[in-house]
């Protein structure tokens, strides 16, 4: 199912859908190309921007990660050997699919 509302942050940074505790980071693996986006603070993860509207979608990051071969378990991850930072999404990335689901942006909870 699609999800009903998104929060998007002052610098148009969307949250996290299922737990609105973090923004979500793009990460660029390296060896093929394919970015993810996983949220900094839970770490759920997602394999496309549409994905990450859909509450049936979505992985847990470091499983996926491990499953793919990139990290083992119990040993230290090098991040910077197989992913590359690109940011956060941002509400430009993703406002064809808020637009085509008629989702609502909400702001974020004062804390
Ligand atoms: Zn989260």
């Amino acid at each position: 199912m699609k999800i009903k509302n998104i929060v998007v942050g002052k610098s148009s940074q969307i949250y996290c859908p299922g737990f609105q505790d973090g923004r979500i980071m793009k990460i660029l693996l390296k060896k093929t190309g394919q970015v993810i986006h996983a949220c900094e603070e839970c770490d759920a993860t997602w394999l496309s921007l549409e994905d990450i509207f859909d509450d049936e979608k979505g992985e847990d990051l470091i499983d996926y990660l491990e499953t793919l071969g990139y990290i083992k378990e119990g040993i230290e991850v090098a991040w910077d050997d197989f992913s590359e930072d690109q940011g956060f999404v941002r509400l430009q990335d993703v406002e064809h699919i808020i637009k085509k689901y008629n989702i609502k942006i909400i702001p974020p909870t004062p804390l």
